[in-house]
């Protein structure tokens, strides 16, 4: 057997079991599995990776950050963002990357197809560094837009028309608007939003979003969160299949 898994707190709507068992069986990969790993804590990790069950493994919420003391070592990228989503075992040691930035940057140039307008970016949590690290590579001017005013970021209260008016990318990192609380938005000013807006949703569940259909409404070009969580699980996919 070929063992794949997600390792995660509770994984009972998680995306990833459910995609990878299905392209296993469209592929006609009998001899592959992936289980969802549930552990109470982090500290239960550390048999898991020494158990030398498993070819791959993912990590989701909470344990992206926790789980990076317990691998042998950790990929440029993840290390930049301070977070790691796949485990790759490299002859016998566990090696650390962070796919979501991959899914991320693809699902974005597909959006922009050229374009590269400053962005505001909603939330400072895990997805969010892994936005930052996008942006600064694409070479786009960003802003943090969070609950705690800080040198890095300005708070919602500050988001005035003329922010919006100057960030022609608005990107949601925060979980407003997933469900079940679908009727929740982002508190935007959306009459300033526009044709030339584009807006990007992290969240998958609904799609769109209440936050992404104001946006459409008003002509921005708009693209959910569903395309970067396929493109995450295929480069995890590609990096358990590198020789
Ligand atoms: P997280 O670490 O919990 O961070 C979310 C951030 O959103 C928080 O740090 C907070 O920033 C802000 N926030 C949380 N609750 C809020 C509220 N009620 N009102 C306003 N702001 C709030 O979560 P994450 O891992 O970054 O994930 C964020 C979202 O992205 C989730 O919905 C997740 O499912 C989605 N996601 C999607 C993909 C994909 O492939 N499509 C990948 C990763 C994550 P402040 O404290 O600064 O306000």
């Amino acid at each position: 057997m070929r063992k794949f898994g997600l390792i995660g707190k509770s994984l009972d709507h998680s995306f990833s079991p459910a995609y990878f068992l299905e392209k296993f069986r469209s592929s006609g990969l009998a001899d592959h599995s992936y289980d969802a790993i549930e552990l109470k804590n982090i500290g239960q990790v550390a048999d898991i990776l020494g158990s030398g069950d498993y070819h791959g493994l993912n990590v989701t919420i909470p344990y992206k950050e926790a789980i990076i003391p317990y691998l042998d070592a950790v990929n440029e990228t993840a290390a930049a963002v301070g977070a790691v989503n796949t485990i790759v075992f490299d002859g016998g040691i566990t090696v650390g990357h962070n796919t979501d930035v991959i899914g991320f940057e693809r699902s974005l140039i597909g959006l922009l197809n050229g374009a590269r307008p400053a962005a505001l970016i909603f939330g400072t949590g895990g997805a969010a560094k892994a936005v930052a690290f996008v942006l600064r590579k694409l070479g786009i001017d960003h802003r943090f837009v969070s609950r705690q005013k800080s040198e890095g970021s300005i708070h919602w209260t500050e988001l005035g028309d003329s922010i919006v008016d100057e960030s022609m990318l608005l990107i949601n990192c925060t979980p407003i608007g997933m469900f079940p609380n679908v009727d929740d938005a982002l508190p935007l000013p959306y009459y300033r939003v526009g044709p030339d807006h584009f807006a990007f949703d992290l969240v998958y569940n609904p799609s769109p979003t209440r936050f992404l259909q104001h946006c459409a409404d008003q002509g921005a070009q708009v693209k959910s969160g569903g395309e970067m969580l396929k493109l995450q699980a295929e480069a995890s996919w590609d990096l358990w299949n590198q020789e």
